[in-house]
């Protein structure tokens, strides 16, 4: 092969490469929102600077305890009412957006590999907010989601999570049912609802969780009754503080 030929041939086999690599793992190339080209330094987060300073941060006076918004410092009603058994709820981000884009890219639209980007915006944010635990527990999905989506969500971010910030991760719950459509249902049934669905796994040692601090990871939370419920569970069983980390708020 003539060698003018030869270097055409690698030049086009180098581009067919690169860009055959960018298709598929578009992670670290480009922003997985608008598609600019990223330089090194947003490649950590797949999103470039202009889509990263768009993100819907939470802003505002919240709740202590649950983290919901309040007009003045202080616990919210609810928290003022109810003895939750958690310490604090904390989320960087609104679901909405560019966030509920990614989350549910992740999730069920086919962009799984979206794991790592996902986990580091928690790991910056319990880095910044000084969150700390002896166990990290991720809210499991039902065997029906699971079978549908083909993995563990919440574990891949907690596995990501747990890694770098050095807490161990422990998996003492179980879904056991896959719950109603909970948007046809009230707030009191669909805590009913929820809280039938989750259970310690039965070959736990539930030892592990006596006078432990625990972090549960969640992706979203909604009216709280997940984390209520699985915090709950886990007090029941002897862990001494829980805190609910996720990523977004609805
Ligand atoms: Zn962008
Ligand atoms: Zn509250």
């Amino acid at each position: 092969m003539p060698e003018s030929k030869k270097t055409k041939f690698i030049a086009w086999i180098k581009k067919t490469l690169s860009s055959f690599s960018r298709a598929v793992y578009p992670e670290g190339y480009t922003c997985y929102i608008c598609g600019a080209e990223l330089d090194e330094k947003h490649r950590e987060y797949s999103l470039c600077e202009k889509c990263l300073k768009r993100l819907p941060y939470r802003h505002g006076t919240t709740c202590p305890k649950c983290g919901a918004y309040v007009e003045h410092m202080g616990e919210c009603v609810h928290c003022r009412n109810v003895l939750l058994p958690y310490h604090k709820a904390y989320a960087p981000f609104e679901y909405t957006g560019s966030i509920r884009y990614m989350i549910v890219s992740y999730k069920d639209k086919g962009s799984p590999w979206l794991h790592p980007y996902i986990s580091k915006f928690l790991i910056d944010y319990a880095k910044a907010m000084e969150i700390t635990a002896d166990y990290l527990v991720y809210v499991p999905s039902s065997e029906s989601a699971l079978k549908t989506r083909g993995f563990e969500h919440n574990k891949r971010i907690a596995v990501a999570v747990a890694n770098a910030l050095g807490m161990q991760l422990t998996e003492p719950l179980h879904r056991h049912v896959q719950s109603k459509d909970s948007h046809r249902l009230s707030r009191l049934e669909r805590y009913e609802n929820l809280a039938g669905s989750f259970q310690m796994r039965e070959d736990y040692d539930k030892s592990l969780l006596i006078g432990k601090r625990i972090l549960i990871i969640d992706d979203v939370m909604s009216s709280g009754a997940t984390a209520t419920t699985c915090a709950q569970i886990l007090k029941n069983n002897g862990a001494k503080e829980i805190n609910i980390l996720t990523l977004a708020r609805t």
